[in-house]
């Protein structure tokens, strides 16, 4: 197979799950960095778990991901793309159908009549004699006389597992060698026609021309099965990469119920999906470099190979992807961050689009150095946007319940009233000569300016935020935090 042809091929019974998105990413990567294709199909066969709203959250976090699909099924108003469709299995019963006829033509697979009852009989003596449940195979050889006997009974089909053994050759775990006598002749369709998993996704990987199956560990001890059908309806045989689950940060299986799980939680939590991207890549490959791991998208196509892919389950870990978002933020195109910025503003109810256009890129350039989400800019940013009506307590107790802070605080509304030119090297400037008059660090004046000018301790670099701040804010704050500190008086009240 010289085109490379991947998929993922999620059941859509739920949002998009992180440990899903980790094999469409891995997928999706392996596609585009060797120029092949990375196809979407939805296995729906589970009707009553699959629902319309699903499929969409679905597609929408492939979406915010940015892992775009050269084939699939039909999304939002984009019709179906590519040409091995439908992409959706609730669509290709038929298929299965005649691909399940075939198999019994050539007596690969034969009807199996044998009732609940009857099997689960045979269970039990397997029980009671201490010998593995198996099938007793009673229906592999009824003539076609005896088929045509049992009339309309209900029937399911079954797989003649050939003799012989069947090798799984896995890029990831290695060569699995399998005995086919270990397996029962397992069930291909159920009795009311619709396919069971294994033949589902076998004629579908061998249909579309699926060269490399990338998917999750769970199904490595279903991929001998696997080969056994690729072979028996002489599809060529896929390359397999079965890869570890993403686990939370205790080291279980990563719950649904867990925030976190649905990808579009990072999205509303105001992550970046570069971000979730590179930190994903991250659970499973290991970079070439030694302790690299910031990466770009172009970047990990660049380095993204699968002799670097691991086969241990890697723990979830929010620090590292923190420090990811943070970095991936001070990478950003200072102007595309500010349009991220400005609707979660408006979302907590301020008013950011009355500011100019460069007023507020340098109010996001100087956030930018420090933000570690989107949603971050609240903190870093709210009080240009309302007065301060309160104080950080802890920082008040630092800042304001001590010796001099009375004169400190006059000290700089004196220091500050004078200048004209009030740009952020200006203020600096007017500082450092304060301080240095006092014969003070220049920390003794820039904490409880900043406590003044933003009700806060931490935020962007002073000077920088006077200059947005303006002069008559900044000198307005000073005072309304040295009446505070002189007789108590209360903050500005709260404007709704
Ligand atoms: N629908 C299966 C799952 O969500 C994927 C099967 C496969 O990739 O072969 O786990």
């Amino acid at each position: 197979m010289d085109q490379i042809r991947c998929r993922i091929a999620p059941s859509p019974s739920g949002f998009l799950h992180i440990g899903t998105a980790k094999i469409a990413l891995f997928n999706w990567l392996f596609a585009r960095k060797n120029g092949g294709t990375f196809v979407l199909r939805l296995e729906d066969t589970d009707a009553e778990r699959t629902d319309e709203s699903f499929v969409q959250a679905m597609c929408e976090g492939f979406q915010w991901l940015g892992i775009d699909w050269d084939e699939g099924p039909p999304f939002g108003d984009e019709p179906q793309k590519g040409d091995y469709g439908p992409y959706r299995q609730s669509d290709r019963k038929a298929i299965y159908q005649q691909e399940t006829q075939r198999l019994l033509d050539e007596g690969k697979a034969y009807k199996c009549f044998c009732t609940r009852e009857e099997l689960e009989a045979e269970r039990e003596r397997a029980q009671q004699e201490k010998r593995p449940p198996r099938y007793s195979q009673k229906c592999r050889n009824l003539s076609p006389e005896e088929v045509a006997a049992m009339g309309d009974r209900s029937y399911v089909v079954r797989f003649k597992v050939p003799d012989g053994s069947t090798e799984v050759n896995d890029l990831v775990q290695g060569t699995v060698r399998c005995e086919n006598k270990e397996f029962d002749d397992f069930v291909i369709q159920k009795p009311n026609g619709d396919p069971i998993f294994h033949m589902a996704v076998v004629v579908d990987d061998g249909q579309m021309q699926i060269s490399h199956v990338i998917r999750g560990d769970d199904h490595l001890t279903n991929a001998t099965r696997h080969v056994m059908l690729f072979q028996a309806l002489g599809y060529p045989v896929p390359e397999f990469a079965h890869l570890p689950m993403v686990l939370d940060e205790k080291g279980k299986k990563y719950s649904k119920r867990l925030h976190g799980a649905n990808v579009l939680d990072w999205r509303n939590d105001g992550y970046l999906p570069e971000a979730l991207i590179n930190y994903v890549a991250l659970l499973g490959w290991t970079p070439e470099e030694p302790n690299r791991e910031l990466f770009t998208i172009d970047e990990l196509l660049e380095a993204f190979v699968i002799k670097r892919w691991g086969k241990s389950a890697a723990r979830f870990d929010r620090k590292k992807l923190d420090w990811l978002n943070g970095r991936h933020i001070r990478l950003m195109d200072t102007r595309v961050l500010m349009e991220r910025v400005i609707p979660v503003l408006e979302e907590a109810g301020f008013n950011p689009r009355e500011r100019s256009e460069d007023w507020l890129l340098r109010m996001t350039e100087i956030c930018q150095e420090k933000i570690g989400t989107i949603n971050n800019i609240i903190e870093y940013a709210d009080f240009f946007f309302k007065e301060i009506n309160s104080y950080e307590p802890k920082a008040v107790k630092k800042q304001y319940q001590k010796e001099g802070a009375e004169t400190k605080l006059q000290q700089l509304i004196d220091a500050l009233t004078p200048l004209e030119d009030w740009s952020a090297d200006m203020i600096k400037a007017a500082f450092e000569a304060l301080a240095e008059a006092q014969g003070e660090k220049l920390g003794a004046y820039i904490h409880p300016a900043r406590l003044a000018f933003t009700g806060k301790s931490v935020g962007p670099g002073l000077f920088e935020l006077a200059e947005l701040l303006g002069k008559d804010a900044c000198l307005e704050r000073l005072q309304n935090a040295l009446d505070y500190v002189n007789v108590g008086a209360p903050l500005p009240e709260v404007q709704e």
